[in-house]
């Protein structure tokens, strides 16, 4: 009798395990979109067919979607994302209040669908990055990752300038001891666990490519070579870039106040011996130079590292400032 009980329950173990493994996963797509009119019904149509393939291979379920969000645009992309969910279901589309940047409007998208799907992916809407990577990424979801990190290989298609800038964010980075995936923008996977993780992370200066590793759970990456922007123009002039590299840095990164400090004892070390070595020219040899150059330089010196030191300072006290507001990261204004 017992016997028999344990085969049963077995069999029915192993039955719930089978459709666990053979459960066809609900994706949802991310694309943030300011001003891209220009491009996103190219970037619709491309998605619209890789997804039906994919739901046809049975790789994704038929409720899998992809969502828009539209982070304060002045031209005609939400107009744009309305008509795509009226000729197909699978579209939809957020409507931020006003223009947030980038990152916030990611983060509203994630978290807001976190919970209607098993994996999110977020992408850019200018189809610079592969969308046929998709299928990889939902591959290794179903292998078992938590994070799959889209990996630039090939930039050639970026400027000249983006790529140097690039190179050397990532470089300064890694020296003020950031943790980032090399060359991964924001196009990656997130499964539902690593989305409720990423969620109790608070943060009103969002740096996400600086957040993502520090979630945990298993990772890997998958390589693609990055094209051209299909229309439009950038969204991150140089001064968007900078600010967003200051972003990374700052909040991440508590090594420029370490190396305030650093140079603050060095030239108070350099300070005490030029005063001995002032004091003994004067008392023992009696022929100290006043010398007005060596004076003013060492002002202009002092004077430099000490703005620069309370820039940095400045700096961390806005950021604890603005955090310590609380404020909304986004505001919807419609949903479709
Ligand atoms: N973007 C956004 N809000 C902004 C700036 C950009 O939602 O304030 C979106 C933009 O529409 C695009 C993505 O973020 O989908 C990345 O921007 P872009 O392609 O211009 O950046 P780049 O690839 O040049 O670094
Ligand atoms: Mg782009």
């Amino acid at each position: 009798m017992s016997c028999s009980l344990a085969i049963i329950l077995k069999t029915v173990n192993r039955n719930s395990l089978i459709v666990k493994q053979n459960t066809i996963m609900k994706l949802g797509i991310i694309i943030p979109c300011y001003n891209e009119e220009e491009g996103l019904s190219e970037t619709t149509k491309q998605l619209q067919l890789l997804i039906d393939v994919m739901m046809n291979e049975n790789k994704i379920s038929k409720d899998s979607f992809v969502c828009y969000v539209d982070d304060g645009s002045k031209d005609n992309t939400w107009q744009l994302i309305e008509g795509f969910k009226q000729s197909n279901p699978i579209f939809k589309g957020i409507k931020l209040s006003r223009n947030f940047g980038h990152q916030n409007a990611l983060i509203a998208g994630l978290m807001q669908l976190k919970d209607s799907a098993d994996a999110l992916i977020s992408m850019d809407a200018d189809l610079q990055d592969d969308v046929n990577i998709v299928k990889d990424f939902v591959q290794k979801y179903s292998e078992g990752y938590d994070v799959v990190y889209g990996v630039r290989e090939d930039r050639s298609q970026d400027t000249k300038f983006k790529r140097g800038t690039a190179e050397f964010f990532y470089k300064f980075q890694r020296f003020m001891g950031i943790e980032t995936i090399h060359n991964h923008a924001d196009y990656r996977l997130l499964s539902k666990k690593a989305l409720e993780a990423l969620s109790q992370f608070k943060e009103v200066n969002l740096f996400l490519r600086g957040i993502v590793p520090l979630l945990g759970f298993r990772s890997c990456s998958i390589h693609y070579s990055r094209g051209e922007r299909f229309a439009g123009e950038t969204k991150y002039p140089l001064k968007k870039m900078i600010l967003f590299a200051l972003e990374g840095i700052t909040s991440f990164s508590i090594i420029p106040l370490h190396m305030i400090t650093i140079i603050g004892f060095i030239l108070f070390i350099f300070s005490l011996v030029a005063i001995v070595w002032v004091a003994v020219e004067k008392v023992f040899f009696g022929d100290a130079v006043q010398g007005w150059a060596s004076t003013m330089i060492s002002i202009y010196f002092i004077g430099g590292i000490q703005i620069m030191s309370l820039g940095i300072i400045g700096e961390y006290i806005g950021r604890n400032f603005q955090e310590g507001k609380r404020r909304p990261r986004y505001i919807i204004d419609k949903e479709v």
